[in-house]
């Protein structure tokens, strides 16, 4: 490869420069750099996508576009790469939900309007929404797919259907 591109730089001018030792040994270091350092971009742009794209086609392409275009290929990437590194969105997406459930001791939504409801809630506080129901011995709050209560081992029978239910008024007396 480097013989190629000495000939084609040394057959252009006959003057004795650029027949000279000297100048095919600048002409080698300079072409070994220039591949070094293209190839090295190609590495790093592989490296860097892999911490910030999830989706192996969009890595491809961003190492392919380093690769085809020298120089040119890293800088492109590195303006549309996204800014964040996956681990730092995923931590930060930890913290977010860590905060919410110091604040509200909820680590679960409610599934109609996704506010933070607690796992003793019976129903959502805002839309009401039934999330839980109350064990007909003890009382405790049972998740309607539990089949037993989990606190008095007393069986939600299938042919009572659902445990009984608290009522509205007993709920918001
Ligand atoms: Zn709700
Ligand atoms: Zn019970």
């Amino acid at each position: 490869m480097f013989n190629i591109v000495l000939q084609t730089s040394t057959t252009g001018g006959n003057s004795g420069f650029f027949d000279s030792p000297w100048w095919q040994f600048a002409s080698l270091m300079t072409w070994a750099v220039l591949i070094g350092l293209w190839l090295a971009l190609v590495f790093w742009t592989y490296k860097d996508a892999r911490r910030r794209l999830t989706d192996p086609l969009m890595i491809g392409i961003s190492v392919v576009t380093s690769f085809v275009f020298p120089y040119i290929g890293p800088i492109f990437y590195m303006i549309l790469r996204p800014p964040e590194y996956l681990e730092d969105v995923l931590e930060r997406d930890l913290e977010i939900r860590a905060k919410e459930l110091a604040i509200t001791g909820a680590a679960d939504r409610c599934p109609a309007c996704r506010t933070p409801v607690r796992d003793d809630f019976f129903i959502c506080p805002k839309c009401r929404r039934q999330l839980k129901l109350a064990c007909s011995k003890c009382e405790k709050p049972l998740d309607p797919s539990w089949r037993a209560c989990p606190y008095c081992a007393t069986e939600v029978s299938a042919s009572a259907g659902t445990p009984s239910l608290i009522e509205e008024d007993e709920l918001f007396a």
